[in-house]
């Protein structure tokens, strides 16, 4: 095996992202193919016994079994941090996968944590849920005002966690100030990038120290596998996440590694389009519906924010209907051309309803707080031609009564 984007790291670690996407972290076998191989193994043989005594002591290179490492795992991990401008990146088997060992590999009993209100359910799960019977201690905050992170830091905070747009409120979080009043105090700043993707926006590019993916969504983009992955630095990585995740096993399939690498090819193509697609449906949602919430519209009360950490609005946005779950239901039940799926960053467009789905497990006073209404619908928003997703949701809409 040969790094084929190794030979000159001067050069190569200089590419844009999307080169990143088509060319970062290839290694070409002795046949020299053209699309990345895919190692279905999950041990690895020895010349003799020297050499793998060699390789657990750490002074041979090579592979040793495929919960440590995998060839096509590791494409899709030197792939990653290239795109995200990233020291080095272990790819995980989900999104909530790279989640929980992004925290649990650096917090102990004791510590703190502050954590954006609005967030993925399974996220809130971890913070409100999982932490408290370690001794771990969380204070969620409206991640959208900076001097609530402010206020919420402790003496023994340990790590900043939020999602930027969150899902579904679509609320933003200010970067460059949340990320350098982290490092003013010492705080690891973790961010959950999923909505994004390094094509849309870079975490580090601001100061983010971590930086976790599901690439479940953008990264594989047509909905195919569960992936996940974390970025940071070589320090994090190799002296942190590294023993929490050989010792735990949160391990990436190499199959599904090998269809995310295939998804990376064509992820900046997909993140500005579907982007495009996006903005156009907005547009039209916003004339029927009494409440959008859409980044890359200027309703949006922190469109400006959003507009000069992305480079493009993503796929995905929420709106609100004044008739609450009933009418969310009836919209829904009226698509034709989008599916209902709770799925984002997929090729296809897909709506739903959080506060029944992804948000069902927060409990009322949990989405309440949040702001996840019972009138909320969330589109990801797909590459079919907007004239038909805006044909589909005319009469959606209508059937609705709106
Ligand atoms: C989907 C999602 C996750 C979880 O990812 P899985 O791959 O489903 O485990 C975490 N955070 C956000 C923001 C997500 O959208």
């Amino acid at each position: 095996m040969k790094r084929t984007t190794g030979r000159n790291r001067a050069i190569t670690s200089q590419w844009r992202p999307a080169t990143q996407a088509v060319r970062g972290g290839t290694w070409r076998s002795e046949q020299g193919e053209t699309s990345e191989a895919l190692f279905l193994t999950s041990g690895y043989c020895y010349d003799d016994a020297q050499t793998a005594a060699a390789r657990f002591a750490g002074d041979d290179d090579g592979m040793t079994y495929s919960r440590l490492q995998n060839p096509t795992v590791q494409m899709l991990e030197e792939r990653i941090a290239l795109m995200e401008g990233a020291a080095a990146c272990r790819a995980q088997a989900s999104g909530m996968a790279a989640m929980t060992a992004a925290l649990l590999c650096q917090l102990s009993a004791g510590d703190h944590v502050v954590a954006a209100r609005a967030a993925f359910g399974s996220c809130r799960w971890l913070t409100d849920s999982l932490f408290p019977r370690f001794g771990i201690e969380t204070t969620t905050i409206d991640s959208r005002d900076n001097a609530a992170w402010e206020q919420a830091i402790r003496p023994n905070t340990k790590v900043f966690f939020f999602e930027t747009p969150a899902n579904p409120t679509m609320d933003i979080v200010d970067l460059a100030t949340v990320c350098g009043l982290a490092k003013a105090h010492g705080i690891t700043t973790v961010v959950d990038n999923a909505f994004c993707t390094p094509a849309l926006q870079r975490p580090m590019d601001f100061g983010a120290d971590v930086v976790a993916y599901s690439a479940t969504k953008l990264m594989d983009g047509q909905g195919r596998v569960l992936a996940g992955a974390v970025c940071g630095s070589e320090a994090f990585i190799n002296d942190v996440l590294l023993p929490f995740q050989r010792n735990t096993g949160p391990t990436l399939a190499p199959f599904n590694a090998w269809v995310v690498l295939k998804g990376l090819e064509t992820l900046d193509m997909r993140a500005r389009r579907q982007s495009e697609n996006a903005l156009a449906v907005g547009k039209f949602v916003e004339t029927r519906v009494p409440k959008i919430l859409h980044p890359g519209l200027a309703s949006h009360p922190q469109h400006n924010l959003a507009m000069a950490q992305m480079k493009a609005c993503g796929p995905i946005f929420s709106f609100i209907l004044d008739g609450g779950r009933e009418q969310a239901h009836t919209l829904l039940n009226a698509l034709e051309l989008a599916d209902i799926s709770n799925n984002i960053g997929d090729s296809r467009t897909l709506l739903t309803h959080p506060a029944s789905t992804t948000h069902h497990g927060v409990g009322a006073e949990g989405r309440e707080a949040m702001g996840v209404v019972e009138g909320m619908i969330r589109i990801n928003v797909g590459l079919e031609d907007p004239e038909d997703i805006i044909a589909d949701l005319d009469q959606a809409l209508t059937a609705a009564g709106l």
